[in-house]
């Protein structure tokens, strides 16, 4: 079968690899130059299963509370006049009930427990190096009152096969000896060995790269203007529409089309009626030399309090974070920037070239639930791989081979809640 895939991002780039391994002919459509450069460019390189908590949570609501109106603070909301912020934020606001969080824990830990596998076994069988590293994932606290509800936490997601586990400050040391400079405020934390990381746009680059020799055709420097509607809204799409960077309009035709544009998804199938409630959460990272590896953190450091991970990709480390909900504008703000910086150096004295950051934002394209759409549409030739939020390197591999499946014809071997499926009986 003939399949158009719309974006390069890791979703997309993931599905245009199973699908070509499947035998289906694949051509897949970015208006970047090349793989991977918007949201899938420089995040913070966790693949974070133990840690795959949705954001909407009762506790979420008096920590964002509190966070209103504050330039510096984690989550910063900035008020629009744009009816899907706020009919995004009335769909958040019901995620937050607590059978709501406890399915979408459940159904977030098994898409990235599944995605892990899949990435394990792609690595093994292709040999991608993309500055991976498997020392797990620690997340450190300053207070008393968030190490107290660690162990709940942490319970739920061993109960779902995670081996996340609370420690005491002496083995958050042990374990990252170049966090013994901040280990007067360090009350604990909590560890998994089994996470890992790795830089997000060097496997990207790389799978493209496979993907190539494998026969999939790219077409970069192409916009996706639109796809063409079938005579009811029902019927197949008959195509889509691009632009590229000479402005030359053409009309590409397939058997089955595929949406991974991230947070531009929703943007492109609203026309065809189709209303998706993704919406572009804004995150910034910094990237570090490292100039002394000693004092350089190797495992993945959550900081529980800020909201920042720290990921050391070979000589570099990443620092990533934030969450700005104020539509689709990636402005830099400087004074989100510099909190990046400043908390790096105060953590880690002495470990980086503080003085030259690169600083990077991108758009997440973000649920209420952080639950991704996956799966057929109503419209039987048009699926969705889209609003993996703040999980899409975790959940990436595992999402593009599902949707391979799907194409296939077949079930994935997963029980998700896929769209246009019914859940596998297990
Ligand atoms: C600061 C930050 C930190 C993060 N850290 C982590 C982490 O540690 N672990 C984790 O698992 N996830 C993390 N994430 C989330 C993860 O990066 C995203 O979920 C993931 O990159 C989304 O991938 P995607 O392919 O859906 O979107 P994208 O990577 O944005 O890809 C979409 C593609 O569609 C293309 N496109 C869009 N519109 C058009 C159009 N009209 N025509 C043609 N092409 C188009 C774009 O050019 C782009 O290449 C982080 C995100 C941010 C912002």
């Amino acid at each position: 079968m003939r399949i158009i895939i719309l974006g390069s991002g890791i979703i997309g780039l993931a599905t245009a690899w199973f699908a070509a391994k499947e035998g289906h002919e694949v051509i897949v459509i970015d208006r970047q130059p090349g793989p991977a450069q918007e949201t899938s460019f420089a995040n913070g390189c966790q693949i974070s299963v133990s840690y795959a908590e949705p954001w909407a949570s009762p506790s979420a609501l008096i920590k964002m509370a509190k966070w209103l109106g504050k330039e510096d603070a984690p989550l910063l909301f900035r008020p629009q006049l744009r009816l899907n912020q706020w009919i995004w934020g009335m769909y958040f606001l019901r995620e937050c009930l607590p059978g709501r969080v406890e399915y979408n824990v459940r159904h977030l830990v098994g898409l990235c427990a599944y995605s892990r596998d899949v990435l394990r076994t792609l690595r093994h069988e292709t040999g991608i190096q993309y500055d991976e590293l498997e020392k797990g994932i620690l997340n450190f606290y300053t207070s008393e009152q968030d190490l107290a509800g660690a162990e709940k936490i942490a319970s739920v997601m061993r109960e779902l096969g995670c081996d996340r586990q609370v420690i005491s400050k002496e083995r958050v040391l042990e374990l990252e000896p170049a966090m013994q400079p901040s280990a007067e405020h360090i009350v604990g934390g909590d560890f998994t060995s089994d996470d890992e990381t790795g830089d997000i746009y060097l496997f990207s680059l790389r799978l493209a790269e496979k993907a190539s020799s494998l026969g999939v055709q790219f077409k970069f420097n192409h916009q996706v203007t639109r796809l063409l509607p079938g005579a009811s809204k029902y019927d197949a799409i008959a195509g889509v529409e691009v632009i590229d960077d000479k402005g030359v309009h053409a009309t590409l035709t397939a058997q089955a089309y595929v949406v991974a544009m991230g947070s531009y998804t929703p943007l492109i199938v609203k026309p065809l009626g189709i209303y998706l409630p993704i919406y572009p959460v804004k995150g910034y990272s910094a990237t570090l030399q490292v100039t002394n590896p000693a004092l350089t953190p190797t495992v993945s450091i959550s900081d529980s309090a800020y909201k920042m991970v720290f990921t050391r990709i070979g000589n570099r480390l990443r620092i990533a974070g934030t969450a700005e909900l104020s539509g689709y504008n990636r402005i830099l703000n400087p004074v989100r920037c510099q909190a990046l910086t400043q908390r790096a150096k105060s953590l880690f004295p002495g470990a980086c070239d503080f003085d030259h950051p690169q600083y990077w934002t991108g758009l997440r394209p973000t649920t209420p639930s952080n639950i991704p759409f996956i799966g057929q549409t109503r419209i039987p030739n048009l699926y969705l791989n889209s609003g993996h939020g703040t999980l899409g390197w975790t959940m990436g591999p595992g999402s593009g081979k599902a949707l391979a499946d799907i194409l296939s014809g077949r079930a994935p071997d997963i029980d998700f809640q896929f769209i246009g499926q019914s859940a596998k009986q297990s």
